[in-house]
């Protein structure tokens, strides 16, 4: 069959080491420059995932764990159910049914989804990959599959946290995966009003070295930890948060319009700066995560490359200390870059600090004018509350002479960044730890995190809950005490983004379930505070019973109103933000 040429085209089929059909189609897309491949069951590239003996020696400081770590999974001995529908031959050459391309769509890289492809299992593959080169080729798969009753998933670069682009069930007659991965390119940079028409299926890397290369010197600078495996259309569609640690960090803001083909037609909202004319039609798609329509482009807001940047690691003996020390920084106006505040467990596992202190990261930037003077306020701010850096008095004594508050941080005037040790172990562990998250689940260690974010007034009591109540939910799911450590990754005027990473000792071939048991403790407690099920992972399908909780009635009556004139045969990610039933958006 047609399909199955295709599939032998992009997919070696043999699999197994680096999921070689997607794995290097976006790996040429993602623009890493290195030709090398995906891993279809892990995160990143294959040659950065852990060796055994790391494996190993990671797992000996977390006690409980086997001494041996879950091989990685052969794809060549793991069975595929067999494809249920074939494309048409018109369709076929932009088609794969290869259990390569198959196996790396399968998942997202949640915990849960390196779990389960390490055990072999991949019952929930698509029976077929696309790859549309052009819009005209996606609505031609679209209405395929609507007239076919084939659920469509919009996929990006696979990074979904939440089961955002795994089928889960319905009674579709098969499922076809979107790969926007060929659809890569920016296409237009307007120097004037300073933004870009760019191709929704571009990864972070291919999409920052393009504006490079046009040379007006301008930047998205929309870096979220998944940057190099993630597509400015999985930004758009999940609402994604950035590096930015204050003020725009959200690609929401950096918007201008978008086009989205829908099953009903193609929607494009025009150019404007701002615009107050009814409801947005860009606010309808932003974190609509593929079940209103396919993100196929977007004029994205430019700004200069900043080439003032200066940093500074803050050592705080209190938690609560800190945590005023950050409410202050967010209330100043100053507005810093990186304002990332670690508690002592989060500062230990990223090298930051391994005596039981917290660590504030703060960063500031700017294309046009120095930012000593910034941080040397923001680290004065920080000093108020306790804030000091090692062998540099107590932290205040630089406020306002632009040293930098007393701490260490790198100059302006050039991309220099902190000389400060700190900063630079958070950095390298930030872009690591997905790695080590890969090699602990190899482990069977259940090592996962979750985000939320709430009002100041509620962070405090909220933050306890979850260290006592999830830490009582591990003890008692896995039979032994585990970390529960928090980050805050964003914070606002008027509350923050705290961020939880979780592990603890697994039971080999159960750690799935066991994830799952925690995690809706979790989600049980951010509900009683009135936090939100997620800040900046989206809601996909895992977070579907909180988000249900969460979005007013009307609102959720008006949003399946919106699927059912957009997406009438029910064929856009079923079951993600609603019911999955085809035909009808259900709740
Ligand atoms: C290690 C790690 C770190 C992460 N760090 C961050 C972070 O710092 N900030 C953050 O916000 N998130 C983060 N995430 C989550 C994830 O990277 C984001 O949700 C990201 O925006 C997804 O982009 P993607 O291209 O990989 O999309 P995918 O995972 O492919 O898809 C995500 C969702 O968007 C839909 N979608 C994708 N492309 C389109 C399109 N063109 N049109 C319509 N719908 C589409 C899919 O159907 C799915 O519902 C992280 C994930 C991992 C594994």
């Amino acid at each position: 069959m047609a399909a199955k040429r295709q599939g032998t085209r992009n997919d070696s089929g043999t699999g197994g080491r680096t999921g070689t059909g997607t794995g290097s189609r976006t790996g040429t897309g993602g623009g890493t420059g290195t030709g090398t491949g995906r891993s279809w069951w892990g995160w990143g590239r294959t040659e950065e995932a852990l060796p055994d003996s790391e494996c190993t020696a990671l797992a000996a400081l977390f006690p409980g764990l086997p001494s041996e770590p879950l091989p990685v999974p052969d794809l060549a001995a793991i069975d595929l159910p067999r494809p249920r529908v074939e494309p048409p031959a018109a369709l076929a050459h932009l088609v794969s049914d290869g259990p390569a391309d198959r196996a790396a769509h399968t998942y997202g890289k949640a915990y849960r989804d390196v779990v389960r492809a390490l055990h072999g299992d991949l019952s929930a593959a698509p029976d077929l990959v696309a790859f549309p080169g052009t819009e005209a080729e996606l609505v031609d798969l679209l209405d395929w599959a609507a007239a076919r009753n084939v659920a469509a998933i919009p996929y990006g670069g696979g990074s979904s946290v939440v089961g955002g682009v795994e089928y889960r069930g319905g009674d579709h007659a098969g499922v076809l995966t979107l790969d926007m991965s060929a659809m890569d390119r920016v296409l237009e940079v307007d120097t004037v009003s300073r933004a870009a028409r760019i191709q929704a299926g571009v990864f972070g890397p291919a999409l920052e070295g393009q504006l490079r290369e046009h040379g007006a010197g301008m930047t998205l600078r929309h870096f979220p930890q998944s940057f190099e495996f993630s597509t400015l259309g999985g930004w758009l569609a999940t609402r994604a948060g950035g590096h930015y640690a204050t003020l725009h960090t959200r690609i929401d803001d950096l918007v201008e319009s978008m086009r989205v083909v829908t099953p009903a037609g193609t929607s494009e909202s025009w150019r404007l700066p701002g615009s107050g004319a009814g409801p947005s039609p860009d606010r309808l798609f932003l974190g609509s995560e593929g079940t209103l329509g396919v993100i196929t482009e977007a004029w994205m807001r430019l700004q200069d490359r900043p080439v003032h940047k200066a940093s500074a690691a803050v050592r705080f003996t209190g938690f609560a200390d800190a945590v005023e020390a950050v409410r202050a920084v967010s209330q100043s106006g100053l507005h810093p870059a990186n304002c990332r505040l670690l508690d002592p467990g989060e500062a230990a596992l990223a090298g930051a600090a391994h005596d039981g202190e917290s660590v504030l990261v703060l960063g500031v930037e700017s294309a046009h004018r120095p930012v000593d003077g910034q941080l040397a306020e923001l680290c004065a701010l920080a000093a108020d509350h306790g804030g000091f850096v090692p062998g540099q008095g107590d932290g205040s004594g630089g406020s306002g002479g632009g040293s930098g508050g007393g701490v260490a941080s790198g100059g302006s005037g050039g991309s220099a960044d902190s000389g400060d040790e700190a900063v630079g172990a958070w950095r390298s562990a930030f872009l690591r730890m997905p790695y080590m998250r890969d090699g602990l689940a190899r482990m069977s260690a259940i090592t996962e995190t979750f985000e939320t974010a709430c009002t100041w007034d509620r962070f405090t009591a909220l933050h306890d809950a979850v260290r006592t109540g999830i830490g009582a939910a591990v003890e008692e799911i896995t039979g032994g005490p585990g970390l529960v450590n928090c980050r805050l990754t964003h914070v606002y005027p008027d509350g923050a983004a705290p961020y939880f990473t979780v592990i603890a000792a697994g039971r080999r071939g159960q750690e799935a379930a066991m994830w799952d048991e925690i995690k809706s403790a979790a989600m049980e407690v951010l509900a009683r505070h009135g936090a939100t099920v997620t800040h900046h992972h989206a809601v996909g399908r895992d977070h579907r019973p909180g988000y249900d909780r969460q979005r007013p009635e009307p609102f959720a009556l008006a949003l399946r109103a919106a699927k059912s004139a957009l997406d009438p045969s029910g064929i856009l990610n079923p079951g993600v933000l609603f019911d999955a039933s085809g035909g009808e958006a259900g709740g």
